[in-house]
């Protein structure tokens, strides 16, 4: 009892640290700063971090989250960061034990949680993370430790070629990204961790998470519209339509569009990235006159630079035939998504899928010395 106590614990401390290593992974590696040098130093003035005052959660819990030299205070994330690596890992010594498929449970719960984190915050997915996660995969299963290494090979290329189509395939359907290459790599490292059918898993589990957040965010956003439209609606957030489909009003979120057509003009004047808007209007102004439905929703997609951003939009009818379209931002940065997948996937499809379907066949294993 004691010994497995004392074991917990050790494996939580060895979670922290690696988790206050990841901090530094998340602030530094979208930057382009090495991860190893120099040693941790506060951002705001630049005082290095006292080896007692890098004591994971705890330390900034004595802090009182304020760094000891000028009193910045610390994000809160860095402490639930330390944390959720020490309980990851907990996890995975719990359903593997000391096994090497105990530890490639946790290296892939700190890269998933680097990844979900600078995924989250700079749309980033470095390939340090990306690929050295898909190396290490592919090297623990090479140990022939959790899976056979040709399962893992296989998972790797499942992941990245499955995702590599959904993007070709989203790019000539939408003609935006719809997934960066970055998620490409992050699916190859998923797969490398938990094969071929645990990859396919990772994106059950992804896109059904993506989904049901999308709708929890679309019902608790209710509350947001109300706020939009008592703030003045459109001047806010949105634009107001005139009947003939001039734009009255355009808010600041509307003029950020790139080619928003300005007030006073039509709005079929603004450029394509607009487009979706306009086949939503028509469809809400078909429902208005069959009497039906009387507020629309639909998505903008927006590139920007490398990545997009998601507009949610609602139209509702306005005075005189006019509309009042409202916009809200939405973000699903897939890897946050894809992330959660695969620790799921791993930690429990795995045992699941080898009980129920048998995976991997032994096969795999034997065709490899
Ligand atoms: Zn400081």
């Amino acid at each position: 009892m004691i010994l497995e106590a004392a074991a917990d614990l050790l494996v939580a401390a060895m979670g922290g640290v690696v988790g206050s290593f990841a901090n530094v992974c998340i602030h530094r590696l979208p930057r382009g700063e090495s991860v190893v040098s120099p040693s941790s130093h506060c951002p705001s003035c630049g005082a290095s971090i006292r080896p007692y005052d890098n004591v994971p959660v705890v330390a900034w819990l004595w802090l009182g989250g304020r760094c000891r030299d000028c009193r910045a205070s610390i994000p809160v994330r860095y402490p639930l960061v330390e944390a959720a690596v020490a309980a990851l890992f907990l996890a995975s010594r719990w359903l593997f034990g000391f096994t090497l498929a105990g530890v490639a449970g946790a290296v892939l719960a700190a890269a998933a949680v680097i990844l979900a984190l600078t995924d989250l915050e700079h749309r980033l997915l470095p390939d340090e993370v990306t690929l050295g996660g898909a190396a290490l995969g592919l090297s623990l299963a090479a140990l022939r430790g959790f899976h056979p290494f040709l399962e893992s090979v296989l998972g790797a290329a499942a992941g990245a070629g499955t995702l590599y189509l959904v993007r070709v395939v989203y790019r000539a359907v939408r003609g935006v990204e719809g997934m960066g290459l970055g998620d490409v790599k992050m699916a190859a490292m998923a797969g490398a961790f938990s094969g071929a059918a645990g990859v396919l898993l990772t994106f059950f589990l992804a896109s059904t998470a993506g989904a049901l957040f999308g709708l929890l965010s679309t019902i608790l956003r209710q509350a947001d519209w109300a706020r939009i439209r008592r703030r003045g609606g459109a001047g806010g957030s949105g634009l107001l339509l005139a009947a003939d489909g001039r734009i009255r009003l355009a808010g600041a979120r509307w003029r950020a569009i790139p080619g928003a057509a300005a007030a006073g003009s039509a709005l079929s004047d603004s450029g394509p990235a607009v487009r979706p808007l306009l086949a939503l209007l028509r469809l809400a102004r078909m429902r208005r006159r069959t009497g039906k439905e009387t507020t629309s929703f639909g998505r903008l997609v927006l590139e920007e630079g490398e990545f997009f951003r998601v507009l949610a939009v609602r139209v509702e009818p306005a005075g005189e035939g006019g509309s009042l379209v409202l916009l809200w931002r939405v973000d699903l940065p897939f890897g946050v998504f894809l992330a959660a997948g695969s620790l799921l996937a791993f930690g429990l499809g795995r045992p699941l899928l080898a009980g129920v379907l048998g995976w991997p066949p032994s096969f795999l294993g034997s065709l490899l010395p």
